[in-house]
């Protein structure tokens, strides 16, 4: 068999190096038994140094190198590569180079490929199987500047006279395609720095225990208990001890070069390189996480650019982040959150995810729901309770147009408050008698998508980077110059996302809360108390951050107190019992080092909405006024202020009628629209909303949508037959 005297002859040219250092014996085995006998395999564009790196890499290690090329191409045809592919032509050349692999039998060493090999499927099959495939994603201008220094002239394709440039990017699809783990090379990174890198990727992906979850509740120490991983989370939602997840070992810091190299890329390549950084590849796959994250940010998104920044005026700027299919921020997550709650699903169970919603959550959980693959739907399904007369029309069309019979997303009216709703669906999750049933009678586990949970926080982090990104790549900021950012804040789901993102290594200063006059939060950072007692909620024109309880505030007060479970459990323990708690002063001074907070009256946020589109024809839905008004409140203009966009207007049609006094405003929630279009000169009308409301206007109003009494009974009845009509159908 030619290809094992090829791979002998290899093996008897590996050169195996002595470990340098015999202090950190320990340490280099420790990594190199990490992934048995696997190889490690190096692949990347010509000229990105994969021999380079390979031999640092193998001596640190102590392992055998192999260089595809030298070792097993070169010694199977005996003759220089270069004179092969001169002598066969570039589409026979990458044939007999993969037919050369496709017995490729080594094992336990260090594998530089060559540039091509990714091209042949086969070959790169088995390559796979024998390791570890680890791309140095180099910077495509440093491949040109290298290779033109070697005056390399060897790449497959350019004998047939394409230019290198095009060569590298038809390639790139092949090297995304094939990756187990990306190595991020910032521009002009040495071998030595890359080879480091490589070290730290094969630690992390042969450690399962690398990126694992801990109660923001729980003492620390104790942790003997099993490791709680990434679609543990998902799937549980809250911690068993009350608590919410976060990663134990924190974010993923990236350094500046890491951090320039993103700035040229889209908004799913970003979203992509960040993810893979803060999701174990054990739990879902580099290949996986590609296929859902450009699957959540593609056509769906009616901007190209998914989450776009835009200059409002003077130093103020604003991330749109309505251009999702319900027209909220919310669809940023959850477009991408189902898939992720899909793929970490055990086996063998239904789940059906229950919502109570007070108006944006719920069409685009819907939404997400609705759009999971046809596998994943047959076991997953989302039903979502929202009070009849507590949600705007616009946002009762878009949820009710969803679920027809046999839809696995089905929204159901009811007759009272969202506190009914919540508490019902509370309620069901703590009756043991109820859930034994479903899971014994149905196979069916209930399951949540809240803002609590793991997988809708972390693809916030995404937009808040790229915020900052495009303020880079347009000339706004230098890379390390500080941004703040302004967001309208309920749950303190998207204040908490930028707080991580800083932590990545995002040059965000403060992050600045926005409420409306349920302003909890600004008085908790005024005065160190939250306090509930006493406290009602007061509806707004803005309903989405109508809070008393925000949530994911119990990972920020996490987060400043160096991950101090006590303190946490202490505090919203005593907010739980008495509604009520107080901050010690060392904590709120660090708090306030990171965040400040401020609120706005009704009167403000209309006047904002109305002046900044008096001044720039820019009509802002009243959630993203109520940011506008706090930022020019608390914010000293000494450096550009990002303001979430959390809604686009047509969401709130009634409110952008009363701020710009346009009288005699159309019945019609279509109609309305179109006058609101007309008026604004931006940002365009959003084509989800339109025609939504065009086609319940176009006949189908009135063709109603699923009622049930405000009665808990009732509630449970629903949810019987959801599972009956979604997880029993005879197949
Ligand atoms: C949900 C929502 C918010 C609040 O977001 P949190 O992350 O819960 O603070 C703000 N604006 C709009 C339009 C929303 O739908």
């Amino acid at each position: 068999m030619p290809l094992s005297m090829a791979l002998l002859n290899a093996l008897r040219a590996v050169r195996r190096y002595p470990s340098p250092l015999s202090t950190s014996k320990s340490w280099l085995s420790t990594k190199a038994s990490l992934l048995g006998d696997q190889n490690i395999l190096l692949m990347g564009a010509p000229g990105a140094g994969k021999t380079t790196v390979g031999r640092i890499v193998a001596r640190r290690l102590g392992l055998p190198v192999i260089d595809v090329d030298d070792d097993v191409l070169e010694a199977e045809w005996k003759m220089p590569v270069a004179a092969k592919l001169a002598a066969v032509g570039g589409e026979r050349f990458l044939e007999e180079e993969g037919q050369a692999l496709c017995n490729f039998s080594a094992s336990g060493c260090v594998v530089s490929l060559t540039g091509s090999n990714p091209l042949h499927a086969a070959a790169m099959r088995r390559l796979k199987e024998s390791g570890l495939v680890v791309y140095l994603d180099v910077d495509g201008e440093d491949i040109l500047q290298r290779l033109g220094a070697m005056k390399v002239n060897r790449i497959v394709g350019q004998e047939a006279g394409a230019s290198v440039r095009d060569i590298l990017l038809r390639r790139k699809p092949f090297y995304e395609k094939w990756l187990d783990v990306r190595v991020l090379c910032g521009r002009g990174a040495a071998a030595e720095e890359v080879a480091e890198k490589v070290l730290e990727a094969v630690e992390r992906y042969g450690d399962r225990d690398a990126d694992t979850f801990v109660s923001t509740r729980s003492a620390g120490a104790a942790s003997s208990g099993p490791k709680t991983r990434f679609g543990d989370v998902v799937i549980e939602g809250l911690a068993a001890d009350g608590g919410l997840y976060v990663p134990k070992r924190g974010f993923p810091k990236m350094d500046a070069p890491e951090w320039l190299r993103l700035v040229d890329m889209s908004y799913p390549e970003r979203a992509l390189v960040l993810l893979e950084k803060c999701i174990h590849p054990s739990e879902v796959s580099a290949s996986d996480l590609r296929t859902m994250v450009f699957k959540a940010y593609g056509s769906n998104f009616s901007s190209e650019a998914v989450a776009p920044v835009k200059h409002l005026h003077r130093n103020q700027y604003v991330q749109e982040l309505f251009h999702g299919p319900t027209a909220s921020f919310k669809d940023l997550a959850l477009q991408l959150m189902p898939q992720l709650f899909a793929h970490c699903l055990p086996q063998m169970c239904n789940y059906l995810v229950l919502v109570a919603t007070s108006g944006d959550t719920g069409s685009a959980v819907l939404d997400g729901f609705a759009r999971l693959d046809a596998d994943a739907a047959r076991r997953t399904g989302v039903l979502v309770f929202f009070p009849e007369d507590g949600v705007n029309e616009t946002q009762k069309l878009q949820m009710t147009s969803h679920g027809g019979g046999d839809d696995n997303a089905r929204a159901v009216g009811v007759p009272s408050d969202f506190d009914f709703c919540q508490r019902s669906v509370k309620r069901m999750f703590g009756a043991s008698g109820l859930t034994g049933h479903l899971a014994v009678e149905h196979g069916t586990v209930l399951s949540t998508a809240n803002s609590i949970n793991w997988a809708r926080l972390l693809p916030q982090v995404v937009y808040h980077c790229s915020a900052y990104l495009d303020l880079c790549r347009d000339g706004v900021v230098a890379f390390g110059d500080p941004v703040d950012v302004c967001v309208p804040s309920g749950n303190f789901g998207n204040a908490m996302s930028a707080v991580y993102a800083k932590r990545m290594g995002v040059p965000i200063r403060t992050v600045i809360c926005a409420s409306n006059h349920n302003r909890v939060l600004a008085d908790f950072f005024a005065t160190g108390e939250y306090d509930l007692r006493g406290r009602r909620l007061e509806p707004s024109r803005s309903p989405a951050i109508d809070i008393l309880k925000s949530s994911n505030l119990e990972r920020f007060v996490h987060h400043v107190s160096d991950g101090d479970g006590r303190v946490v459990a202490e505090l919203f323990g005593g907010l739980d019992a008495r509604r009520h708690f107080r901050a010690a002063e060392p904590l709120l001074r660090r708090m306030r080092r990171e965040a400040r907070a401020g609120w706005c009256s009704e009167g403000e946020c209309l006047a904002a909405v109305r002046s900044v589109h008096a001044q720039t024809g820019y009509l802002m839905d009243p959630h993203t006024a109520v940011a506008k008004v706090v930022a020019d409140e608390l914010q000293d203009g000494s450096c550009p202020v990002v303001l979430a966009a959390t809604a686009h207007y047509g969401k709130f049609a009634p409110a952008a009628f009363e701020a710009l006094r346009i009288q005699n405003a159309p019945e019609d929630p279509a109609e309305q629209l179109r006058r609101l279009g007309a008026t604004a000169a931006a940002p365009r009308p959003h084509g989800g909303v339109t025609a939504c409301l065009e086609e319940s206007a176009g006949g189908q109003r009135g063709r109603g949508h699923a009622t049930c009494q405000a009665d808990y009974g009732a509630l449970v009845e629903e949810v019987e037959r959801m599972i009956q009509d979604s997880f029993l159908k005879v197949v």
